[in-house]
């Protein structure tokens, strides 16, 4: 596919090669886009942060609607894009595809509640005869950039928002899934966005990234991916607004009161979605100590029947990673954790980027898989005697995006929802649990402000005050 400057498609002679991480097999290739192209980009979205910002909003509505009507007709297409040019199956893929419609269809219909409110001037002395109010105005040029695991629906939680704010954007989508954000693209230029308002530019990230991130002109960087190139971008960014959805090593609590079986049937599934490569994933998983025994033979015995292979099959419970390099690092952190004196309980193995579901216990504290990022099908289990022992665990690391608890008793509930340092908890579901009009994003290491429809208007729009002088 070519890429899209200004709502034109344009092609390059280097162009970048879109693998399926299956079999290396080539889907497609993009173009190897450039810091000068980016800066064309950004040239034009100047031009259509005026014509988006004039646009009447129903006009806006109506396009986003559009859109999301476009993806519905090509739901199939989408679905095996997502799924070749990356990790998902292809049942996995068409509930991406279902999230991404919700996502712009939320993004349509939040447009029209982008609202303000009357300002009480007379409350301060010598205010008296004003009266007022404030709007909201959009930012102007957002520069996002995505990353590979959910390649579509995190692209539709940067454009759907931006567009319904009346922004303009460059994109930058991950170099190795660069498919499915094109793919929306082009559905939102056939609604009839006016092409000066997008632009998806395809590039490695260390070469075109720094051309978009530091420029002036944009004024908001929101970015999806991992805590190292979010550290950079931050440093590069200067005086512009960041929004930064980063990764973690989410923990779920398991109460000897709960309902076992559903969560271990919700953790499993938790653990191996998208192969693990869920920035809500489950890693960590601190189990009462008389349960222990009981939920981990269910959990091992629940993960040794999935069934992992090629993405498309619809019988394929797990696809490969992303990569070969990734495959063997996850396999590379199961190894030094064992060396350490971890024990798999099953897993543990790879076959090119295929990685079995991998299930460990007595994960030392100095292991990576401990404290840092699997981003990978690999759950490590955990005993406790005291609720409190487990939130401790639990909030011991630099991350906090989700967190969970399966409990039938409010007070164990209560005392999680409160201790626990993350974005986001659930009770009586995975880590993973997530929809897209929620609130949603991490504290510490995992990230600054909130995505999730309204939210990310609230970030990417600015209140403009008005006062009258009566
Ligand atoms: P990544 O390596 O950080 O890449 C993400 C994006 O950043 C890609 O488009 C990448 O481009 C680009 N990039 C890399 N270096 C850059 C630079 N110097 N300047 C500008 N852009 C740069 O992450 P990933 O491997 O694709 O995704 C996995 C990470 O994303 C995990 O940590 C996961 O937890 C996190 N994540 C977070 C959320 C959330 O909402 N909190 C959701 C999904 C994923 P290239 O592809 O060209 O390198």
């Amino acid at each position: 596919m070519k890429m899209i400057i200004g709502g034109k498609w344009v092609g390059k002679d280097e162009t970048i090669d879109v693998l399926n991480p299956y079999d290396g097999s080539v889907v497609d290739t993009v173009p190897r886009g450039s810091a000068e192209d980016i800066d064309n980009a950004i040239a034009i979205a100047q031009k259509g942060y005026e014509i988006n910002r004039d646009m009447p909003v129903h006009k806006r509505i109506s396009i986003l609607k559009r859109t999301a009507e476009i993806m519905q007709e090509r739901y199939e297409d989408l679905a095996k894009t997502i799924a070749t040019e990356g990790s998902k199956t292809i049942r996995e893929a068409r509930k991406e595809v279902g999230r991404a419609i919700n996502t712009i269809t939320i993004s349509a219909e939040e447009a029209r509640r982008i609202n303000g409110e009357t300002l009480p001037f007379d409350s301060a002395e010598g205010s008296e005869n004003r009266v007022g109010y404030y709007y909201r105005f959009p930012i102007g040029i957002i520069g996002a950039i995505t990353p590979f695991n959910d390649p579509l629906n995190l692209v539709a939680h940067k454009l759907g928002p931006a567009i319904a704010g009346g922004n303009s954007v460059v994109l930058k989508p991950a170099t190795v899934t660069p498919l499915s954000a094109l793919k929306l693209g082009e559905c939102l230029l056939e609604a009839g966005l006016p092409g000066e308002i997008l632009s998806i530019v395809t590039g490695y990230g260390h070469e075109i990234g720094d051309a978009l991130v530091a420029d002036p002109r944009i004024r908001m960087i929101s970015f999806t991916g991992g805590v190292e190139a979010g550290e950079r971008i931050s440093k590069m960014a200067g005086l512009k607004k960041i929004g930064m959805e980063l990764g973690s090593n989410s923990p779920v609590i398991v109460m000897d009161d709960c309902d076992l079986e559903q969560a271990v049937e919700s953790c499993v599934s938790g653990a191996f979605w998208a192969v693990g490569q869920n920035c809500i994933g489950v890693q960590r998983i601190y189990i009462q100590k008389n349960v222990y025994d009981a939920f981990r033979d269910r959990f091992v015995e629940r993960t040794k029947k999935y069934k992992t292979g090629f993405q498309l099959d619809e019988d394929t419970d797990m696809g490969p990673m992303i990569t070969e390099g990734e495959a063997k690092r996850v396999i590379e952190w199961v190894e030094e954790a064992k060396n350490l004196g971890a024990s798999v309980l099953t897993g543990g193995t790879r076959q090119g980027t295929l990685v079995q579901p991998t299930v460990m216990e007595k994960v030392p504290s100095q292991a990576r898989l401990d404290c840092q990022e699997i981003f990978g099908p690999v759950v490590s289990l955990y005993p406790f005697d005291t609720l409190d022992e487990a939130i401790e665990k639990a909030n011991g690391v630099e991350y906090g995006l989700h967190g969970a608890i399966f409990t039938k008793d409010l007070n164990n509930a209560f005392t999680a929802i409160k201790k626990m340092d993350v974005g986001g908890i659930m009770v009586n579901d995975s880590t993973d649990y997530r929809v897209d009009l929620m609130p949603f994003g991490g504290v510490k290491k995992s990230g600054l402000g909130r995505e999730g429809i309204r939210y990310a208007l609230q970030e990417m729009t600015e209140p403009k005050v008005v006062c009258f002088n009566l």
